[in-house]
């Protein structure tokens, strides 16, 4: 058996819930607390097994977002004692107060839960995500939910070049069509930015 995620970048909204349900789990589960220094300062810190980054794509107008959800990828080959080699969970995270590293469990409290129905059984980030961008199952079953969109939609692992060989897989954003640009300028406007743009390129 293969646990792992599959993350479709082409509807995750950037939304952060999964990140906030993976901390609400797992502060009160069996990893918890994952402690906050200073949540509301500057320097905020604290432990959080997945973030969510934001990249801008292209340029104007033909730009896209893409949200990134990272947590562990959950590494065949992992070498993450001292340093994440994908960069993808920022190492494992440290909790400074309890002087340990923690990571992603893929929320074995719930997955292995006889308590909660069968369709619960899965991660909280999952349950969670409003646009279903993120999917759980085995990898190892070719007719597993995950094994399936991954083949379809050609999932692919982050930076599989370093060998550690991650069993989360992400699908890629797909190609969006180009669309018109309208910019309400009032001829007055026009006649502004026109001055300014004779003048620097003076
Ligand atoms: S992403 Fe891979 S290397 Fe990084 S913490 Fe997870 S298992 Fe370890
Ligand atoms: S599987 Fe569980 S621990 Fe891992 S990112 Fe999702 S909610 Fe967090
Ligand atoms: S909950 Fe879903 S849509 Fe929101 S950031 Fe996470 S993966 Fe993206």
């Amino acid at each position: 058996m293969k646990l792992g995620l599959v993350i479709d970048l082409d509807t995750c909204v950037g939304c952060n819930a999964c990140a906030v349900a993976c901390k609400q789990w797992n502060t009160s589960g069996t990893t918890g607390l994952l402690t906050d220094f200073e949540p509301y300062g500057k320097d905020s810190t604290g432990v959080w097994f997945n973030r969510i980054r934001n990249y801008e794509v292209g340029d104007y107008p033909n730009s896209k977002t893409v949200h990134f959800p990272m947590s562990c990828m959950h590494c065949d080959d992992a070498a993450c004692v001292t340093v994440c080699p994908t960069g993808a969970s920022y190492k494992r995270e440290l909790d400074r107060e309890d002087g340990v590293m923690k990571k992603c469990t893929l929320c074995v409290d719930r997955i292995y839960d006889e308590n909660l129905p069968e369709d619960e059984r899965k991660p909280a980030c999952v349950m969670t995500c409003p646009s279903h961008a993120r999917y759980f199952g085995d990898f190892d079953d070719p007719n597993s939910e995950v094994s399936i969109i991954s083949r379809e939609r050609n999932g692919e692992q982050l930076m599989p070049e370093l060998g550690y060989q991650p069993v989360n897989k992400y699908l890629s954003p797909r190609e969006k069509k180009n669309v018109g640009t309208y910019v309400n300028e009032t001829n007055s406007i026009k006649a502004v930015k026109d001055w300014v743009n004779r003048l620097v390129t003076r």
